[in-house]
């Protein structure tokens, strides 16, 4: 625009513009297909069931036969298409939830029959609820000899999920994920579910999706599997996803096939990124490099003007207290993951748990069991190994046991959490805060032969006490601090005086006493500190 001949340019970078977020109103738009999660608890046979699902329906299009693992998948039901999401981790899931991008819409929560409800189901029900996503049980294990069906629906039905055949609107079914026994039917009432709901999305204009996965593969880079969730995704497009960007170079789907393009609700791994991108992150189409170029150095100088605004808020005593204790107190981790999902979701939260003063330093680890080199490095720098899912290998047991290293193993997020919390609370320094205890003046001054300087005083306030700190006062400026050395009253030694009394008092190294100096007492008390959760960091 043009202002009296001068061009008025917008300096103010406007992310918004630049992502032209779809907001059609739903109702013009065609249906999508149905994005399905499978969750649980540990064993409850997640994996099971997503790899017979896989192995069962998925045609691959490779000769050899091989499907692709890219972190989801779709199959066939009734000439109806769902997608599964196959990180049975799901910490990537709790990513997605947290930054409110929810992109299931419907969950299988699994149970074992033969174990019922355990910290994790409970944990997903928790989710299930709070986002409002409608959830099919599919209770497994059923070839197990002597397992009840009806025994799960009863527990159940105490954390608010009731079974359609006992009045409430949960369908259960039975299933064994081993044998492939109610597979069918659990994918018959997914597809039923998914009919209901009429979930749709515009196949036009630029697409929009969530990451999914994403790694480096040898050879190929960074790799990364989007959902897509509206619009249309096309080969060469330009992509913006947290501070990474890059072209599509390529699109393969689950099975192998390379794509020219992929609509909603279609997962699809893409090659092109210039890096690694959090699961869960929100992807983005945008009309070319430059301007992909331009959101994420937008994006970067953003986080570092927010970084420099919250370095401002520190106040004073936070930065002596920083440069006193300039040497950061790190902990080194040695992270094991059944899924990268959870390994990222992990390091993430843990690496989140830092201030200025102690954090964690993810040395290694991965996907996969816990190994012997894992041991030795943990051992070498003196750090922990933390087991997702997933237990050392008998020889790296053995080793650690001879090494001393600590293995913590888990299959709850928020308890990795915490205790590394608390680690990093053992090694803040802890606060010191001033107690005052009282004063007393100075009446007249003696000295002692081989004693040196005796101060006699009267308490004004509160009490002296031995062992305390002192400080002397003339003319309200502080003359001396540092220790008592002898506390007195008449001859004796004493504990404390109280306000009133009179006494001796002496000072360790110091002579310089005088009539109607003041002597303040005070201690220092020490308080274990507590570690602030950090305003938007990963605590899930
Ligand atoms: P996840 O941790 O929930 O992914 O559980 P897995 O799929 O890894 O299964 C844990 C164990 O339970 C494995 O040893 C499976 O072979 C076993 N399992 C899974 N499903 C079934 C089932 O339907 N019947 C029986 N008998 N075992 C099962």
């Amino acid at each position: 625009s043009s202002f009296y001949g001068f061009r008025v340019e917008n300096k103010a970078f406007k992310e918004d513009e630049v992502l032209k977020v779809e907001t059609k109103v739903a109702s013009d738009l065609p249906l999508r297909n149905p994005i399905i999660t499978v969750m649980g608890h540990v064993d409850h046979g997640k994996t099971t069931l997503l790899d017979y699902i896989r192995n069962a329906k998925v045609v691959s299009s490779e000769a050899g036969g091989i499907t692709q693992h890219i972190g989801a998948y779709s199959v066939q039901v009734n000439g109806a298409t769902i997608t599964f999401l196959d990180t049975p981790g799901h910490a990537a899931f709790a990513n997605m939830r947290q930054r409110g991008a929810n992109l299931t819409d419907i969950v299988v929560l699994v149970v074992a029959a033969d174990d019922g409800v355990m910290p994790q189901t409970k944990e997903s029900i928790k989710f299930i609820q709070n986002a409002k996503v409608p959830v099919i049980v599919a209770i497994n294990k059923m070839d197990k000899e002597g397992v009840n069906p009806d025994k799960i629906k009863q527990e159940l039905m105490g954390y608010g999920l009731v079974a359609e055949e006992w009045g409430g609107d949960t369908q259960f079914i039975p299933v064994s994920a081993l044998k492939g026994t109610g597979v069918d039917n659990l994918l018959e009432a997914i597809q039923l579910q998914a009919e209901m709901m009429e979930l749709k999305a515009s196949p036009k204009g630029p697409a929009q999706g969530v990451i999914i996965e994403s790694k480096i593969e040898q050879g190929r880079g960074p790799v990364a599997t989007i959902l897509v969730q509206s619009g249309m995704l096309n080969q060469g497009d330009s992509l913006v996803v947290g501070e990474t960007y890059g072209r599509a170079r390529s699109l393969v789907d689950y099975t192998g096939k390379a794509l020219k393009s992929a609509g909603p609700s279609t997962p699809v791994q893409v090659l092109g990124l210039d890096g690694i991108a959090s699961p869960g992150d929100t992807i983005y189409v945008v009309k070319n490099d430059r301007e992909a170029k331009k959101v994420v150095e937008n994006r970067i100088l953003e986080r570092k003007k927010l970084e420099s605004a919250g370095k401002k808020k520190l106040s004073l005593e936070d930065f002596f207290g920083a440069s006193d204790k300039s040497e950061k107190k790190i902990l080194p981790l040695i992270i094991r993951a059944d899924v990268l999902g959870s390994y990222e979701a992990i390091k993430d939260a843990l690496e989140s748990l830092a201030n200025n003063e102690v954090g964690v330093n993810v040395i290694g680890g991965g996907v996969g069991a816990i190994t012997d080199s894992d041991v030795q490095q943990a051992e070498s720098s003196k750090g922990f190994i933390i087991g997702f899912n997933m237990r050392p290998v008998t020889t790296a047991r053995k080793l650690a046991e001879q090494y001393g290293v600590d293995i913590k193993t888990y299959s709850i997020i928020y308890e990795v959490i915490n205790d590394v919390k608390l680690a990093l609370e053992g090694l803040l320094a802890p606060e010191k805060t001033e107690v005052y205890v009282g004063r007393a003046q100075v009446r007249e001054t003696f000295n002692i032969p081989k004693i040196g300087l005796i101060a006699g005083s009267v308490v004004i306030d509160g009490r002296i006490e031995r062992g305390c700190n002192i400080r002397l006062l003339r003319d309200q400026k502080i003359v001396f601090d540092g220790k008592l050395s002898s506390l007195k009253r008449f001859k004796d030694d004493v504990k404390e005086v109280k306000n009133t009394f009179e006494c001796g008092i002496a000072l360790e190294n110091f002579n310089d006493v005088r009539v109607d100096d003041i002597f303040e007492a005070y201690k220092m008390e020490e308080t274990k500190r507590k570690l602030e959760s950090v305003p938007g960091s990963a605590v899930l």
